[in-house]
């Protein structure tokens, strides 16, 4: 295995449990190291800190898969996939859920998510594409899935100089999967939904439908195949709007609600903001689960505006006393800074209860020795509007 020698910071990073040495903490490397290389990783005076994988074309030029100089192998690749499912029965997941959320499981680039029998793999680093075959071997390994779809066709792919593609590597896919979550069944497409199909990372968020929902008239924004506006309607909304700009997500959101033999939805394709523009009918609870609009630090002023708008506009619509669910699923997104957001866009003629503040699903654990592992941040606020013109009531 090659050497590659980092400085006094990677090697502190590393002992605080990060998994990034960024290039300019690189010494020395060997000459003509390829991109994807397997390397071990040396700190001071040659001291190994472990092991890792080397790309020459990325900011983060290294990033660690052990803390001992390890053989990295299909067994390397079982053995951990294994302590990650593990973690996920203890959190009582079962059927169908995310098996492995890269640097969560100390597996950067890797994600693994299970639809009951099937698998779905993303590799999203050169380090990881290497990896490919003994990853797909211990996957099968460790999951004995009958179908093994590769999506690797997610965006970072090009920064890390990679091709993107989707390929069934293992048995079949043939049209829609249909998975169990609770009591509700879902409609997934393995191959070209968003991510791997499904957003697993607001199940219980999703849960909580059922003590805000009962008897009130929702709306469902960035809905996508239905996950909240779904569990709204079990749980006795008096109706649903669903509301997506995309017309695939929202054929699946319309199968959803038909399979799962709901009634009281209807379905608007819009862009959320001309959709928000154009109405004036009150809801009692709203749903606002956009993409991440801060992709990357230089976008954070940008995507605060919007997102501040974002929330006017939906404050304008909200019912008195209405609750509003919000999410980031941006790192850049801190906590208080969602709610500096909320109190902005409530600024004059709101006041504003926490009811609720949220975390991505547990099968995304969060390792708070890497703050980008906490990512998906939301907030239930019940609004307390005041009456028009009185704006220093009480
Ligand atoms: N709430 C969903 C996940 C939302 S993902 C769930 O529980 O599963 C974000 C969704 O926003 C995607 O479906 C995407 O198609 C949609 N989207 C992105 N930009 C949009 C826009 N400007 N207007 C409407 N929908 C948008």
């Amino acid at each position: 295995m090659e050497r590659i020698e980092v400085d006094k910071s990677a090697e502190q990073s590393i002992t605080a449990g990060h998994l990034w040495i960024f290039s300019n903490q690189v010494k020395g490397k060997p000459a003509g190291l390829p991109d994807g290389a397997v390397v071990e990783v040396a700190g001071e005076r040659g001291r190994s800190l472990g092991t890792g994988y080397y790309n020459g074309k990325s900011l983060i030029a290294l990033r660690m898969l052990s803390r001992e100089r390890v053989a990295v192998d299909d067994l390397f690749f079982s053995v951990r996939i294994e302590e990650a499912l593990r973690l996920r029965q203890e959190a009582r997941y079962e059927g169908s859920f995310r098996v492995v959320n890269g640097e969560s499981d100390f597996l950067p680039g890797l994600i693994v998510d299970k639809y009951e029998e099937q698998v779905v793999v993303q590799l999203s680093t050169c380090g990881m594409e290497r990896q490919r075959e003994n990853i797909v071997e211990a996957v099968k390994k460790v999951l004995s899935p009958r179908t093994v779809v590769l999506r690797n066709d997610s965006s970072g792919r090009k920064e890390e100089g990679l091709p993107s593609y989707v390929e069934v590597v293992e048995g079949q896919v043939s049209g829609e999967t249909l998975i169990r979550i609770g009591p509700l069944r879902f409609l997934v497409d393995l191959l070209s939904g968003h991510k791997t199909g499904f957003y697993f990372d607001q199940r219980e968020n999703r849960f909580l439908m059922e003590e805000f929902a009962p008897g009130r008239k929702v709306l469902d924004l960035f809905c996508y195949t239905g996950g909240f506006g779904l569990y709204a309607l079990y749980f006795r909304a008096s109706s649903v709007t669903f509301v997506d700009a995309s017309s695939q997500a929202l054929e699946i959101c319309r199968e959803n609600v038909r399979l799962n033999g709901l009634a009281g939805a209807s379905f608007v394709k819009a862009d959320v903001f001309d959709f928000l523009k154009g109405t004036t009918e009150p809801h009692e609870v709203i749903v606002l689960d956009p993409p991440s609009f801060i992709k990357s630090k230089k976008k954070q002023r940008e995507g605060e505006k919007g997102y501040i708008d974002l929330h006017k506009k939906a404050l304008r619509i909200l019912s008195p006393l209405g609750h509003l669910f919000t999410f980031s699923c941006s790192y850049h997104m801190k906590r208080s800074r969602l709610r500096d957001i909320v109190r902005i866009a409530a600024y004059g003629h709101a006041d504003i209860y926490l009811m609720r503040e949220l975390f991505q699903a547990a099968d995304h654990p969060i390792l708070l020795t890497i703050p980008e592992t906490d990512y998906l941040k939301g907030l239930v606020v019940k609004v307390r509007k005041r009456p028009a013109g009185g704006t220093h009531e009480p």
